[in-house]
């Protein structure tokens, strides 16, 4: 029998309703519905969800709660039905001493407000402040931002306003679900949080005056202004400020790092420019440099690299960006465009390209640049010839079978496969973990140039091995363009 808190309204489908307490959990079988007990903390996370595909298998082993629940929301519908498309991404964050004690009803909190309207995303708290990363249905943007205003306001302060995407019409979401995550820092520092102090709030530019102030330095003062990118490798690798300097680092600590030492012989007075995606870490550095280096002016842009791509595309003249390329986003876009260069290359072919992706087969997941020519041919993974197989060997077997549905995994030959929506509604297979092994143990940290070698030498690795190429690929035919 049905719980109470769950409804069936098909054997396929179970309807989770966010202002219920959730106590349990079903799984449907073709024709049984099993329900078993769970702990009911760790469905928290799931309270905003109102669809789950329900995994129809009889033998599907359940090892935990939570891995039941990685699993639906793995296959929550995330195209199929009218309420998909119309969402707006967006982010905002603010520092804000925030009691520990707090953090997890406040989380509670968020997940249920923010739940009732459909949004998804990644929130991060902690003694911090609050980091929101969002994609909003566009009918509930004005709730949002009233929310933020009125019932967040005395918890946080005024936060910084919704720091839209560039994207200029509503799309699909970019998030599958809504995450809320209390964290030691907002951004892993690497620092005794004693050694400085966060209210030395850099300056904070619009992104005209950043514009301004970046674009007259060098006349006014002879030289080129001091202008750090703090973000990562991948991400400056498609797309960055003219004259940054772009440090090849993984983390915000290596950021952090070579800020400190890019500075370590800069006169005190001088002033630096840094920016980052939404202007977070930037914050951060900001006032590290102030408060521990002792520096009188950092400069960043409110908003980040996203406010000046908005700020930007509303200027008459486009080609007056002193942004080239693209903005790496962590959402499933992994990235929007400011401008038309293909700064980065694909590691397949070698062509200009900043078209990132996860190689699908999940156990290698690597993060790499692939051109819409080269996914469509190599199955969206890495290139590798045993990723490439065991995915094609996937849609060798499965070929007369509608195999993505119903959504969710199924086994084949022992290999977990299901099929994930691609960014423009095409099919897009992903191996799951537990199927056949990659070779090489995923690690998000692991860059694509250790795995594959320089752009183009896995061709070479397909030669050797006396190898055709795969053929170019039809089915998924509505990759956009890298
Ligand atoms: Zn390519
Ligand atoms: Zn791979």
């Amino acid at each position: 029998m049905l719980p109470q808190q769950l409804r069936s309204t098909s054997l396929q489908r179970l309807i989770l309703r966010p202002s219920q307490k959730l106590v349990t959990v079903g799984i449907a079988t073709p024709t049984t519905l099993n329900i078993r007990q769970h702990n009911p903390l760790s469905l928290r996370s799931l309270r905003s969800f109102r669809n789950f595909s329900i995994i129809p298998t009889k033998s599907y082993d359940f090892r935990s709660t939570s891995f039941l629940c990685k699993r639906l929301l793995a296959t929550a519908p995330s195209n199929n039905n009218n309420n998909n498309n119309g969402f707006r991404t967006m982010a905002f964050y603010k520092f804000h001493d925030l009691n520990k004690d707090e953090l997890p009803i406040f989380r509670q909190q968020l997940l249920q407000d923010l739940g009732k309207w459909g949004i998804v995303g990644r929130i991060y708290i902690s003694t911090e402040g609050i980091n929101a990363q969002l994609s909003c249905p566009e009918k509930h943007i004005n709730s949002l931002r009233q929310y933020c205003h009125e019932t967040l306001k005395p918890t946080v302060g005024e936060l910084m306003d919704l720091n839209f995407g560039t994207e200029p019409e509503a799309g699909e979401r970019a998030f599958r679900a809504l995450h809320v995550r209390i964290r030691k820092q907002l951004v892993a520092d690497g620092l005794d949080p004693a050694s400085y102090d966060l209210k030395n709030r850099p300056s904070h530019l619009s992104p005209a005056k950043w514009h301004e102030k970046l674009s007259d330095y060098k006349q006014k003062h002879g030289k080129d202004p001091i202008l750090i990118d703090m973000r990562n490798h991948y991400e400056s690798e498609i797309g960055y400020f003219e004259g940054a300097i772009r440090p090849n680092v993984d983390t915000f600590r290596g950021s952090v790092k070579a800020m400190n030492e890019i500075c370590k012989n800069v006169p005190k007075e001088q002033e630096i420019f840094m920016y980052c995606t939404g202007g977070i870490r930037c914050t951060k550095a900001g006032a590290i440099l102030q408060s521990a280096s002792k520096f009188q002016t950092v400069h960043l842009v409110e908003g980040g690299v996203t406010a000046y791509g908005r700020w930007i595309q509303d200027q008459k003249d486009k080609t007056s960006s002193l942004f080239r390329g693209k903005n790496f986003t962590f959402d499933k876009r992994l990235g929007e465009d400011i401008t038309d260069e293909k700064l980065g290359k694909c590691h397949i072919c070698g062509q200009a390209c900043s078209r990132y992706q996860n190689c699908a087969h999940a156990s290698c997941n690597l993060l790499m640049l692939c051109c819409s020519n080269c996914a469509s041919q190599f199955l969206n993974t890495c290139g590798r010839m045993n990723c490439y197989d065991t995915v094609n060997d996937f849609k060798q077997k499965t070929s007369d079978n509608n195999y993505f549905k119903p959504d969710g995994p199924v086994m084949i030959n022992g290999v977990r496969a299901f099929v994930k929506q691609g960014e423009q509604g095409e099919e897009r297979i992903v191996i799951g973990k537990s199927g056949v092994k990659c070779e090489h143990q995923y690690n998000k940290r692991v860059r694509a140039i250790e795995v594959l070698g320089e752009p183009g030498d896995i061709l070479k690795e397909w030669a050797k091995a006396g190898r055709e190429l795969p053929p170019l690929n039809t089915t998924i035919s509505t990759i956009p363009p890298s």
